[in-house]
């Protein structure tokens, strides 16, 4: 045994973060440390039992704490919304069966439009499924994403925004997701987390580094203590506004799932407790 006390009790890792285990690794490894929570990557389901799924993690003592991902709402064409909108309901659908309290919605963007239709269309899209969700219990999570994703990904860029959407509907089913890769840039953070803390939104906190450079815009995320991201500055304000939930290690990198993942999660424990 080891001498040093590792609480590792709060700590979640999203299961993208090892993409290159099967699932069921991911859940054995996980629970092997002590890792206190996970979250499921959607595509990770596929093809396999959503309730054989939930029954290992069950087994394994960890908790869900969310399905990552529903959201990418707008379109140009009604058709493809619709289907968006389908598809978000079998999500809150599988969160439920997996007991996974929260669905992580990215909220989507076309380029072919502009943002502020996109927007108009997020809205309309959680107006679509929020009595759904909260019919299943499960939440739905709005996490705003790094503007250099406005094209595509994400017409909700700013905690702000994303605080703003969620003051739109005042419903205790929808909150937000606060994920330092995409917001640790952003001058009134500290502002918005309060904001967000004080109306009990603060729905999951996602942690990684930004590396510098950053060599791939989606998969060249840095391990905790790697990069310029002031977290435990980030983690403090995130604190103070009230949330006690998990802290989530969310990396998407094409280096770390390239190495042996034991190692791996080796280091991201260690960073966990070093860095965050
Ligand atoms: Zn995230």
């Amino acid at each position: 045994m080891p001498s040093q006390i590792r609480d590792t009790s709060r700590l979640c890792i999203h299961s993208i973060t090892h993409q290159p285990w099967p699932i069921e690794t991911t859940i054995e490894q996980l629970s092997a440390r002590s890792v206190g929570g996970i979250t499921l990557w959607r595509q990770a389901l596929e093809g396999h039992s959503v309730s054989a799924i939930a029954a290992h993690i069950r087994v394994a003592g960890l908790k869900v704490i969310s399905l990552c991902r529903g959201g990418f709402f707008p379109a140009t064409d009604i058709s493809q919304q619709l289907r968006a909108i389908d598809d978000n309901r079998k999500a809150i659908d599988q969160a439920a069966e997996l007991g996974a309290p929260l669905l992580v919605l990215v909220p989507g963007a076309d380029p072919s439009q502009s943002l502020y239709t996109s927007r108009q269309q997020i809205a309309e899209g959680i107006a679509a499924i929020l009595p759904h969700a909260a019919a299943c219990d499960v939440r739905l999570g709005i996490e705003a994403l790094h503007p250099m994703y406005a094209d595509t990904r994400s017409a909700i860029n700013t905690l702000r925004q994303a605080n703003e959407l969620c003051a739109q509907f005042n419903s205790p089913s929808l909150g937000v997701v606060v994920d330092v890769y995409h917001l640790w840039w952003d001058p009134d953070l500290q502002v918005e987390i309060q904001r967000a803390g004080d109306a009990q939104r603060i729905f999951a906190y996602h942690i990684c580094d930004w590396k510098s450079p950053t060599t791939d815009l989606l998969n060249d995320r840095g391990l905790m203590g790697e990069g310029c991201i002031p977290l435990r500055q980030i983690r403090s304000w995130i604190e103070s506004s009230g949330f006690d939930g998990f802290h989530e290690v969310e990396i998407f990198s094409n280096h770390y799932w390239a190495m042996e993942q034991e190692v791996f999660l080796e280091r991201i424990i260690q960073a966990y407790l070093d860095h965050s």
